[in-house]
């Protein structure tokens, strides 16, 4: 027997497989969440001073996703490779950095734990297919966008528009919708908070959203066609007007600080895409069509 037949055959293998690559991918978008906004703002740097015409000034030493080794941000203890083993490290070091005793974030741990248990999920929700292994890279890709949004309010580019070509392309193969209504869930998605941001942006002078949020939702729709843009805007829009409030309460209204729309957009296109023909189906028959 093959590994082949073996996770072909047997579920339990597949989905064991994507929990432990899960884990281990999670431990590099830890990586990449850090990392990728700094080299995005050091570029942005180097370009302002060339537009400037500023003398060229080094950045230091070489910093990119594979270097320099991670270190602890308080001793600058260099992290071993057994210290960087997804969630066991964690519990073997008590939450605490091996040299200094500092305490490590929680967040290393529950983004590796969310990124096993979804790939597991994923597995288990579309079999040993094309299907599973295109929707693993997009959920790992959201759950990075979403944490690097929900820090920095920004959506890379470089995260986003990847994910927007690998949905048409998964879609030429027919692997969750047409290419037309892909296509045109691409156009639909950008253009409808396009128009959302113009319109608040003209009726209350401020800016709503960013450019982000409009080619994260034409990614979703490239992903799942026009069909799942309806229920993610709403699904979206319900979620972050609950948390939005409750986030205003905990901080005693007079906060202007923005939210992130990201994370909300994110998640909602993943249930969309995943559940979107249930959800919608459900609703219509409570509301009396069949
Ligand atoms: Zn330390």
């Amino acid at each position: 027997m093959t590994l082949f037949d073996l996770l072909a055959g047997y579920p339990p293998a597949f989905i064991i497989l994507c929990l432990i690559v899960g884990l281990l991918i999670g431990s590099f978008l830890n990586v990449l969440v850090y990392r990728l906004p700094l080299m995005m703002q050091r570029e942005w740097r180097q370009q302002a001073r060339e537009t400037l015409e500023l003398p060229e000034q080094s950045e230091g030493e070489v910093f990119n996703l594979l270097l320099p080794n991670s270190r602890c941000p308080h001793c600058a203890h260099e992290i071993k490779p057994w210290e960087n083993i997804p969630l066991l490290s964690f519990a073997y070091l008590r939450g605490k950095c091996s040299s200094c005793k500092a305490p490590i974030s929680w967040r290393y741990p529950l983004v590796e734990l969310t990124s096993g248990v979804l790939a597991a999920f994923i597995a288990w929700h579309f079999g040993f297919t094309w299907q599973a292994g295109a929707m693993l890279v997009l959920t790992w890709g959201l759950l990075a966008m979403s944490l690097i949004d929900a820090d920095h309010y920004l959506l890379p580019d470089s995260l986003v528009l990847p994910l927007l070509w690998l949905g048409l392309i998964a879609n030429y193969f027919g692997l969750f919708t047409s290419l037309g209504d892909a296509l045109w869930g691409a156009v639909a998605g950008y253009l409808s908070l396009w128009t959302v941001y113009w319109l608040f942006k003209l009726l209350t002078g401020k800016e709503g959203m960013g450019h982000g949020d409009f080619k994260l939702l034409a990614m979703l729709g490239a992903w799942g066609g026009w069909q799942v843009l309806p229920l993610t805007i709403l699904l979206s829009s319900l979620v972050g007007a609950v948390l939005g409030l409750l986030m205003l309460r905990a901080r005693n209204a007079a906060s202007n600080t923005p939210i992130p729309f990201g994370p909300y957009l994110a998640l909602a296109g993943w249930i969309a895409l995943i559940w979107g023909e249930q959800i919608t189906q459900g609703y219509l028959q409570v509301v009396g069509f069949h």
